[in-house]
């Protein structure tokens, strides 16, 4: 039956799509950290959706609370709900340093539309056009429409050329592309930043804000060094430069604390949220800095699904949980763990580059003789386990990085029987 269901898929659907070819299934339904298909074959799914489903499938307290939600209203624009003010208030009390209890939010739909949000915010706070991002980001993709509304209004700050944009090289120090001692990465990355502010003819143009991600997640799930966020914060301050922290793949317990950036004790002046805020309801939002409200135009970015209050009710319902539980204990104990069963796994593997992660955001990096990336052998790997019941994503700069980025209520048998398949499988693949 799944066969069938594909072939139909590929009759009616985009031609465009990814995921449909390493996971050849058509699924049923799901539960906690299983996946069912329609033939009745159970996959353990350490994919969720990619991180969108921190709490499983189907958790009773975000069920719960959507078919509460669902019982009143299923959608409006902007006006306030209880779910609406019950969420600002439960988000705002989870937020790193001065954003606590005082930020601003604006909702948008997507993770690619709250990054837009953030970055016009940024400029029009700064004034500033160019956007400094990293090497191996993922901020998503959209942007280009602003530019066909008529309005000025709406395209003055929004829509980001290419041209618009300097990328640096994110401190990945296993590929670092300058060789030198990893703990000065993050200064030689800072320091670029501050020249490119500083010098007029750096050829950035005025930096507007610079806009990166606490722990990269499709770059290949890199964990910077401990000092790289609080030095980058230091500069933008120092340069009076909005940074804005995309926390949208690692926010909402992924890594083990609610935010990324809380590692680090650093408060961004943006945060950009998506994916497991909203239970698997699409939903996104942007938190800021009170201050960067004061001269904002109403209809400053806008969307009609903004807001909308079945992902709301989800989102205050596992914020609360996360708040008040222990799963967030268990992700940093038990990431450390499965992070040391992955080294492990692959410890005589002669295509192991590199085991990194935090919390439950943990990376294998396959590289062969002088670090050539193994993309390939990291496709058949992909294939081999879903061939074997285990659903697994890959990430990287090269297609070589295996994430596991399971559930954060996994139970320890999905875990141990997952690596199983995955030591068989990456030992018989590399010979
Ligand atoms: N930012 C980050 C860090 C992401 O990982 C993603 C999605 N993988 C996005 C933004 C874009 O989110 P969306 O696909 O919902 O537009």
């Amino acid at each position: 039956r799944s066969r069938e269901m594909l072939e139909k898929q590929d009759k009616y659907e985009t031609a465009s799509r990814t995921y449909t070819r390493f996971f050849r299934m058509a699924v049923d339904r799901a539960s906690g950290s299983t996946v069912m298909d329609v033939d009745g074959n159970i996959f353990i799914d350490w994919f969720a959706g990619i991180c969108v489903l921190n709490l499983g499938h189907n958790h009773p307290v975000v069920r719960a609370a959507i078919e509460r939600q669902l019982d009143r209203l299923v959608h409006i624009n902007e006006v306030p709900t209880e779910a609406r003010v019950r969420f600002m208030e439960t988000l705002l009390s989870t937020l790193p340093g001065s954003l606590r209890n005082r930020a601003k939010v604006m909702f948008t739909v997507t993770g690619a539309d709250a990054c837009e949000a953030a970055v016009s915010l940024a400029r029009h706070v700064s004034k500033g056009r160019t956007i400094v991002a990293f090497g191996g980001a993922y901020h998503g993709v959209a942007g280009h429409i602003v530019g066909a509304t008529a309005n000025w209004h709406y395209r003055e700050y929004a829509g980001l050329s290419a041209q618009d944009i300097y990328h640096l090289p994110y401190p990945y120090t296993y590929r670092f592309p300058v060789r030198m001692a990893e703990e000065d990465v993050s200064k030689a990355v800072v320091d670029m930043l501050r020249y490119l502010i500083r010098d007029p003819y750096s050829g950035a143009g005025k930096i507007g804000g610079v806009l990166v991600e606490p722990v990269q997640g499709e770059g290949g799930y890199i964990v910077p060094p401990k000092d790289f966020l609080p030095m980058l914060r230091e500069v933008t301050e120092e340069e009076g430069i909005p940074l804005i922290v995309d926390e949208v793949q690692s926010g909402v317990g992924r890594t083990g604390k609610i935010w990324a950036s809380e590692h680090s004790s650093v408060t961004p002046d943006i945060m950009c949220i998506s994916k497991s805020i909203g239970g698997g309801i699409p939903t996104s939002m942007i938190a800021y800095r009170p201050e960067y409200d004061e001269g904002l135009p109403p209809g400053f970015h806008l969307g009609t699904y903004r807001g909308n209050p079945l992902a709301l009710a989800a989102g205050e319902a596992i914020l609360s949980y996360l708040k008040s539980s222990d799963l967030l204990p268990r992700v940093q104990r038990d990431g450390r763990k499965i992070l040391e069963m992955f080294q492990e796994a692959t410890e005589r593997n002669p295509k192991l580059g590199e085991v990194r992660g935090l919390g439950f955001m943990i990376g294998v990096e396959f590289a062969g003789k002088d670090k050539r990336p193994e993309g390939e052998y990291v496709e058949r790997l992909k294939h081999a386990l879903f061939q074997n019941g285990l659903m697994m994503h890959s990430c990287g700069h090269y297609g070589n990085v295996m994430r596991f980025m399971a559930p954060l209520t996994i139970e320890d048998e999905l875990v141990e029987k997952g690596m199983e398949v995955f030591e068989r499988e990456s030992r018989k693949l590399a010979g």
